[in-house]
């Protein structure tokens, strides 16, 4: 297959292959995701090969807002919803309960949670928004190595092997994977640092910025 490098002008071409369930490299704002959407299994399947991809290691699962989260996990806490409002869109992936079969396995990887996030950068959401479902955005790296910031290394490492990839300018990211929460009994539990350090984090849910 050839790659189709694509501009942010053509988000509804990416959107389109992404529909058809296609694998497609796309930026959010930390950086560059290569996505599926969720409910494709052979699409799935196919992102776990091609990134050489633990079969254990589960995918996060991008949402184009707040409300969208909320009307999918009708028994989210107020802490939980607190924690969204605060942070969200933004770099915190929070790892939600969800019932069984709700998400394919190959996203959980057979866990009975699920780990979400509203990026923030508005042209992801305005893609997820177009493909009219949520996204899996694992980075666009083989795994283990470094994830990608230009479409140039996109281009090395996955040419010719996806559908296309949306590129944009390299200062557009954070270039710091998204921090990873879960709420627990025992409170906040970080299982990921990344771009929002956890000090911020627990004010935050004092509800101090
Ligand atoms: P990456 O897609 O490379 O950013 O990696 C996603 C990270 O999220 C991996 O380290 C996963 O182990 C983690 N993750 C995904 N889903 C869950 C979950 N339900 N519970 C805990 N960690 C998760
Ligand atoms: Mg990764």
């Amino acid at each position: 297959m050839k790659t189709q490098y694509l501009t942010s002008k053509q988000l509804s071409k990416a959107a389109h292959l992404l529909q058809e369930g296609q694998l497609v490299a796309f930026p959010t704002e930390t950086i560059y995701a290569l996505g599926a959407v969720a409910s494709n299994r052979q699409a799935l399947r196919q992102l776990y090969e091609i990134k050489q991809r633990p079969k254990d290691k589960a995918l996060i699962v991008l949402f184009a807002s707040q409300d969208e989260v909320e009307n999918h996990f009708p028994t989210l806490t107020s802490k939980h919803k607190a924690l969204m409002t605060k942070f969200w869109p933004g770099p915190l992936t929070i790892v939600l309960p969800v019932s069984d079969g709700f998400f394919a396995s190959e996203v959980t990887a057979g866990k009975e949670t699920v780990a979400v996030r509203v990026p923030g950068n508005s042209l992801t959401r305005q893609l997820i928004r177009k493909v009219g479902e949520p996204l899996v955005a694992p980075s666009a790296n083989r795994s283990g190595q470094a994830p990608a910031t230009t479409c140039e290394e996109i281009k090395e490492v996955f040419d010719d092997q996806i559908a296309a990839a949306l590129c944009v300018s390299e200062e557009d990211f954070l270039k710091q994977a998204s921090t990873i929460v879960e709420l627990s009994s025992g409170g906040l539990e970080v299982l990921r640092e990344g771009a929002i350090p956890t000090e911020k984090l627990l004010k935050g849910l004092e509800g101090k910025s």
